[in-house]
């Protein structure tokens, strides 16, 4: 085989030479990765990240895997929401009943992931530091405002999770920080929430994915939450949209008025799963179908 062979599909073979490193504790982990810095990379699940290496996106000479740290996997109830911690799979997300009860849209989004094989593998937290601008945990997470908690061996930091992604595969992670949890708090009280996605098959990721919050009194928005993603280099929340129904009632004439703004605040592209006109077009029957559907989960409670 030619030295310069360069991998273009994505075969069983990783074509890469890293050392692999199995901390057993995250201050060794925390330290490996200040050793190591811009050549390290950390894995949960590596779902994505070994697909990224078998396709040479990323060429990391050392891998600090989490898969041994004991205590970072868990989802408990704390402090007015949900703490949910790194090594916490995405399986046992969807089968979480706090999740399934309180936080619909990321019970929903985390349930659209794949298949039960690679949410058995993959994390919340992986879905989130991949950075993709598709990822389907991120319009959740972002319309329940979860903060991020990463550390290194100087200390912890807490980054909203609106700061959080800075382009595709980029955030505003340090080289020698890890994610060791997301919290989320609890949504306002008789609020609903709803994730929808469109994608070419069940086993892809988004054309455009959505997640809306929604609290009303009478039939007037108390508080509208608005994210998109796969239509901007980041996850996107919409803050024109968001102010603009607030204090209003959710008339047709108002949901029109959603829609455009919408449809003007995205930045779509045109790239191998879909078009920037198409994703533009259906971004605004998303917002209708997602409205839709979380005043009905409002009358139902
Ligand atoms: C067949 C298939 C289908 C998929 N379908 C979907 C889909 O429908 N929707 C979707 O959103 N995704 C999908 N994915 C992508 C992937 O499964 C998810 O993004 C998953 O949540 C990644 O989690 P992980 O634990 O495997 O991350 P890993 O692959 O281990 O890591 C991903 C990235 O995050 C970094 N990272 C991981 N944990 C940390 C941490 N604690 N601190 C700092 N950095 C960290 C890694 O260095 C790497 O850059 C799919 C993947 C496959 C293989």
């Amino acid at each position: 085989m030619r030295a310069d062979y360069v991998n273009l599909v994505n075969t069983h073979t990783v074509p890469v030479r890293f050392m692999y490193h199995s901390p057993e504790t995250l201050e060794e982990a925390l330290r490996l990765m200040r050793e190591y810095g811009g050549e390290a990379r950390v894995m949960a699940g590596g779902t994505d990240l070994i697909v990224d290496m078998k396709l040479r996106r990323k060429e990391p000479k050392h891998i600090v895997s989490l898969n041994k740290i004991r205590g970072i996997e868990y989802i408990v109830e704390e402090d007015g929401g949900v703490r949910i911690g790194a090594n916490t799979k995405l399986r046992s997300i969807e089968k979480n009943s706090i999740v399934r009860e309180r936080f619909e849209a990321l019970y929903e989004a985390v349930r659209s992931i794949a298949s039960v094989q690679v949410r058995n593998m993959g994390t919340l937290v992986g879905n989130i530091c991949n950075a993709s601008p598709a990822a389907d945990s991120a319009p959740p997470l972002l319309v329940y405002d979860a903060v991020v908690k990463a550390r290194s061996i100087d200390g912890e930091r807490k980054i909203k999770i609106r700061d959080f992604f800075k382009g595709p595969g980029k955030t505003c992670l340090k080289d020698d920080e890890i994610v060791t949890e997301v919290f989320i708090p609890y949504p306002p009280g008789d609020s609903a929430s709803t994730f929808f996605k469109i994608s070419r098959v069940s086993m892809d990721l988004a054309k455009v994915n959505i997640a809306i919050l929604v609290k009303l009194s009478s039939n007037v928005v108390e508080d509208f939450r608005i994210a998109l993603g796969a239509v901007a280099p980041t996850p996107l929340r919409i803050p024109k949209a968001e102010e603009y129904l607030r204090h209003k009632p959710l008339n047709e004439e108002n949901l029109n008025i959603v829609e455009k703004i919408v449809s003007e605040e995205i930045k779509p592209i045109t790239d191998v799963r879909s078009t920037e006109w198409y994703r533009r077009e259906v971004s605004k029957i998303l917002v209708r179908d997602a409205l839709n559907s979380t005043i009905k989960k409002l009358v139902r409670t």
